[in-house]
């Protein structure tokens, strides 16, 4: 039942409000969510991650790629209701829909995973960074979040060590989204 909800909200985004294309979960075939956090609107944070999976430059791989880490965050290790991102964005330029605008992710940490949408990048930038078509990617979805109201218009943009003690988004990421708009450490 939730995910015809998720994929009517993300029809609705398409076109309507300056939103880039979504892919659907019904797209990459995601397996049902079982979160039921609701997330609030709007948040004042946007946390972007790399997953250090392998690079995906087609929708075909990409796809595949996004179903993959579901299926280990819903796995035995993990055990998580859903995929813990909000968004996941590939090298095909394309965004994926992980969690979505209404659901807490879990990617973050207790602190920050109900006030912010958590976003990762598919593949690994401690050395390169996205391509050209996935940091567009990012720049249209965070403008069309403030658009939708999911985001505030004042937001903060972090990256993942911002919060807590890790790597990702990966070095040479990190040293891309420092220079952005509402970057702040
Ligand atoms: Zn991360």
């Amino acid at each position: 039942m939730l995910w015809h909800w998720v994929t009517l909200l993300g029809a609705l985004c398409v076109g309507s409000l300056g939103c880039p294309q979504i892919v659907s979960r019904v797209q990459w075939k995601a397996s049902r969510s079982g979160c039921l956090k609701t997330l609030r609107k709007p948040v004042d944070t946007a946390v972007v991650h790399h997953t250090e999976s392998a690079a995906c430059t087609s929708s075909v791989s990409c796809r595949r790629q996004v179903k993959v880490i579901q299926d280990f965050h819903q796995g035995p290790s993990k055990k998580w209701c859903d995929i813990g991102y909000n968004f996941l964005i590939g090298e095909d330029g394309q965004v994926y829909e992980g969690r979505g605008w209404r659901t807490v992710g879990a990617h973050a940490g207790p602190g920050w995973n109900g006030r912010s949408l958590g976003i990762a990048f598919l593949g690994s930038f401690k050395s390169r960074v996205p391509n050209a078509k996935a940091q567009a990617a990012l720049k249209s979805l965070l403008s069309c979040a403030v658009q939708r109201g999911s985001l505030g218009s004042d937001y903060v943009l972090k990256g993942h060590r911002d919060v807590v003690a890790t790597s990702c988004p990966g070095q040479a990421l990190y040293d891309v989204i420092r220079h952005w708009p509402h970057f702040k450490a």
